[in-house]
């Protein structure tokens, strides 16, 4: 390092503190890089590299970016996973001997970012800490913009603490390095998480954040991943939290338990093909009007909760709502101008709020009193209890509008805020200052007159202060002496005189102080307000969970939800229940309601059996979705809902984009599989569409079985199953509690139209050929698919297919009138087509009529795709399998 200079040699050392990061070095008006930093950050941000003169033998890369629009470059790093260490001049320049001293004063991380700019108003963005004490595993996330901070612990096993994880998306994971890379390998996120190792904090600096009292309850695991995720706070924010003081520690088991792939399928919060909001349950449910309500929202969709008294109390909120219009719109609007409080406070606290936000702060309390005027008045005793006890915080509101003015600028170091009357002293200063300008026109007047010279004019620039400027035509207009040259324009000359010296002197010192002390007054508003942090969170909390509840209540009463009954016991009964997502999304097409009966004593597996595209899984998800709305409160898509309070929500549900996946995506399928014969309880609900594909048609069918049996036998828990293998339908005969549905199917002629109805009984076939033709395959191959099918024995057995125990499960669905024709009707109507069938094949009318050996003469390419056909094992072939094999043999005909 020998040679490089001082200021290099600063750069350096200040680098060793934060090598995971960016170093934005500060330099006059400048944040530059240096070394490496420099090269990955001219690439990432796509800025010009440079060199410099550092002392060393060759020159060092640098780049940099204006101090002033450092933000937008920041967060671009930020956002791709990168931290940014901002290192400041701490002291001043011009006082400094040798080189200034600098700091880093913050280090900006994905997790911990305060900025407006980089934070979505409806989203959290947390930072989560994992760590493992005593055989259990540790969960603290933290949302340092709003100043949430949630703990929790699990015994040993990953999944827990993965689904755990999941429900937060944090940005960000710090904790226990061993743990860090068991997550990363188990890792079900599509990004990489940006993670950082990190011990636990000490005791006292513990102690002092949030207090003995707050830290008593927490011990083990959960007390060393609150200490872990706040010592990387403070060590990269370095600065006092005072917004996060409260610690929400909670059971795992306080909640339905959603895994990653349950959350996905049943798209809670956003959907499967992207990651927009769009088409998820969020997307329906949310007409919150402020951003904490549509956090808080979310956070309800993510846990649904598992207290019957605690979901009713949600429920007589939004009823309340829901049956009064008239107060509910006067609620929206009053809610709708408020503005983001929680993180308006975690501003405050973090200390970068500037006028602006202090007087939204104001404007949003203001409204306050009228809120909690509106549910008072109600008559409503639910709501009179949301607001009980409401700080208004109309002292914090009078402080605010005291001191500063009604249109403040973004800048608090430029003056501007606060208000006439405050502070006697600003108000003398800008007096004088004011003055000083009076001053100022009376002399250009003066000026004016003495010369002669109309276009004489006072002017102001930063480096030679008040001048008099006369254009080129005019200088010799001026008397000799008192004007003193100070520079030379194009066509002007400015000049200063000692009177002007002597005012401008005036004017600026009292600008300067007005400035500074402008600064020193904000500042001690926001320290003022910054005792009041806990007071403006709950006012915060109470206005978000009053959003919340309009916003259920308006969807509720708009899609004509009912209120369901939510209850401890077992049994779950929708009538006419609804997909409330894929309703909303069908434009205009009536959607068919579908009921469903799961009961202890009776039937509580479902076996749906039934064509592709006929319902099957929107009918499955609408279940779930019924009961996760129930469970955070909301009212439900049916005529009539019993829910039983269910622990825990298991689905498999194959999306389109991984059914090509084949082994891998038979090994995801036992996977889950196997987690939920681990972890069902009898008042979880089982999902599985399409069990047993991925793998061959013997095998899948033997496992779907086996499943299907287990779940029965031990689980004992509410299933809804759906299947290609229609053979299984016999399993209705072995198995008491499980009974056979299938969703209705219209056929004339050869088309067939699905009616979107569950009906008892098994489908007969699950009509892949048909698909196949409507995929739009020859009828030659369509028609010797069927011949095959009639040939191999597959179809089943009348006895199978007939639903035996229709009688019995009659009541269960509110059975259409429509008749459903029967597979044996769909082979006799397809035989006619046979003759035409081999007429296309092989090319030759008589042909058809003749015996195989002499087909095989008549066409050597049509012999080669009937040995092939002939070959085909399909007891060995997943449906999808047989859909591409028939694609590949149309592309070579
Ligand atoms: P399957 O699982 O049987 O292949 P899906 O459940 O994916 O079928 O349904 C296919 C399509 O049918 C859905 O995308 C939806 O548009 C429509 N659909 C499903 N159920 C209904 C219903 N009850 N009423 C109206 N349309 C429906």
């Amino acid at each position: 390092m020998a040679g490089y200079t001082p200021m290099i040699l600063q750069y350096l050392a200040i680098k060793e503190e934060a090598k995971d990061a960016f170093l934005f070095f500060r330099l006059g008006d400048f944040y530059e890089m240096f070394f490496d930093d420099a090269i990955a950050a001219s690439r990432e941000l796509e800025i010009t590299l440079t060199g410099r003169e550092g002392g060393g033998e060759q020159k060092i890369p640098m780049c940099g970016v204006p101090y002033h629009s450092a933000e937008n470059y920041i967060s671009r790093l930020v956002e791709k996973g990168h931290k940014v260490a901002i290192c400041e001049q701490v002291e001043d320049p011009s006082a400094a001997k040798g080189v200034v001293r600098r700091e880093i004063v913050r280090i900006i991380t994905p997790g911990t970012v305060m900025e407006s700019k980089s934070l979505e108003g409806k989203t959290n963005n947390f930072i989560a800490a994992v760590v493992r004490e005593g055989g259990m595993l540790g969960l603290s996330a933290c949302d340092l913009s709003t100043g949430e901070l949630y703990v929790t612990s699990f015994p040993e096993q990953l999944e827990a603490l993965i689904d755990e994880i999941n429900v937060y998306q944090p940005a960000e994971l710090v904790g226990d390095r061993e743990l860090l890379d068991n997550v990363q390998a188990a890792s079900v996120w599509n990004r990489q998480l940006p993670m950082t190792a990190r011990e636990p904090m000490a005791e006292e600096r513990l102690v002092e954040q949030y207090g003995k009292a707050e830290l008593s309850n927490l011990s083990g695991s959960r007390l060393r991943a609150v200490s872990v995720l706040t010592g990387y706070l403070d060590e990269t924010q370095k600065r006092s939290l005072g917004h996060v003081r409260t610690i929400t520690a909670y059971e795992p088991n306080q909640y339905m338990i959603l895994d990653h792939y349950t959350r996905r399928n049943l798209e809670l919060t956003e959907t499967v093909r992207d990651r927009n909001k769009k088409g998820s349950l969020l997307w329906l449910l949310d007409r919150t009007q402020t951003s904490m309500g549509a956090r808080l929202l979310r956070r309800w969709i993510d846990k649904p909760l598992l207290s019957s008294a605690a979901v009713e109390a949600r429920l007589d909120a939004v009823e309340t709502l829901y049956l009064d219009l008239i107060l509910r719109e006067d609620i929206r609007g009053e809610l709708q101008p408020i503005y983001d409080l929680e993180r308006l406070v975690g501003r405050v606290a973090f200390g970068n709020a500037n006028g602006r936000d202090l007087n939204a702060l104001r404007s949003s309390l203001r409204r306050i009193p009228r809120l909690t005027a509106l549910c008072e008045q109600s008559g409503s005793k639910v709501l009179q209890d949301v607001i009980a006890g409401t700080d208004d915080c109309a002292d914090l509101a009078d402080l605010i509008e005291t001191v500063l003015v009604d249109e403040p600028p973004v800048s608090i170091r430029e003056g501007g805020l606060i208000r006439v009357g405050y502070d006697a002293y600003l108000d003398q200063l800008r007096e004088a200052s004011m003055n000083g300008k009076k001053w100022l026109a009376e002399l250009e007047r003066q000026e004016r007159e003495a010369t002669g010279i109309k276009s004489l004019k006072i002017g102001y620039n930063k480096v030679f202060g008040y001048y008099l400027e006369v254009s080129k035509a005019n200088i010799n207009m001026l008397p000799e002496g008192r004007y003193e040259r100070k520079q030379t324009l194009a066509n002007a000359e400015r000049y200063v005189t000692p009177e002007l010296k002597e005012k401008e002197r005036l004017i600026l010192e009292a600008e300067d102080k007005m400035v500074d002390l402008e600064y020193e007054r904000f500042i001690e508003l926001r320290d003022q307000l910054a005792l009041h942090l806990h007071r403006l969170q709950q006012a915060a909390a109470i206005i978000a969970e009053l959003d919340v509840y309009q916003s259920l209540a308006a969807v509720s009463a708009e899609r004509r939800f009912s209120r369901p009954r939510v209850n401890e016991g077992y049994d779950l009964l929708i009538e006419e229940g609804k997909h409330p997502v894929v309703e909303a999304m069908m434009d205009g097409t009536p959607f068919i309601a579908n009921g469903t009966s799961l009961q202890k004593g009776e039937q509580w597996m479902l076996l749906i059996t039934g064509p592709n595209m006929a319902g099957k899984s929107t009918y499955m998800r609408q279940v779930a979705l019924i009961s996760i709305m129930a469970q955070i409160g909301c009212f439900v898509p049916a005529k009539s809902a019993v829910i039983p309070l269910i622990d825990r929500i298991f689905t498999r549900i194959g999306a389109a984009d991984d059914l090509i996946g084949g082994q891998s995506t038979f090994m995801v399928e036992m996977k889950d599989i196997q987690i939920m014969t681990e972890k069902a309880t009898a008042n979880s609900l089982v999902i599985i569409d399409e069990l047993g594909r991925g793998t061959s048609t013997g095998e899948g069918m033997a496992i779907a079985q086996a499943v299907i049996e287990y779940v029965h036998h031990h689980i004992g828990c509410k299933a809804l199953v759906s299947t290609h293998f229609h053979e299984l339908a016999h399993l209705e005969e072995s198995l008491p509690s499980l009974t056979n549905a299938r969703m209705a199917v219209e056929e004339s002629g050869d088309n067939v139209t699905f009616l979107r109805k569950l009906i008892p009984g098994a489908a007969s076939t699950s009509y892949g050929i048909y698909c196949a033709q409507l995929a739009g395959l020859p009828q030659s191959i369509i028609g010797r698919a069927y011949e095959l099918l009639d040939n191999s024995g597959v179809v089943t057995s009348k006895a199978a297919v007939e639903p035996n125990a229709a009688s019995r499960n009659q009541n269960l669905y509110t059975a259409p009138s429509t008749s459903f024709t029967k597979r044996e009707n769909k082979t006799e109507s397809v035989a006619e087509h046979r003759g035409i069938v081999q007429l296309s094949i092989f090319d030759e009318p008589a042909a058809a009529l003749e015996t195989e050996t002499v087909r095989r003469k008549a066409s050597p390419k049509a012999e080669q795709l009937a040995e092939q056909l002939r070959k085909l094992d399909l007891f060995n072939l997943t449906p999808m399998q047989a859909m591409q094999w028939l694609n590949e043999m149309k592309s070579k005909l």
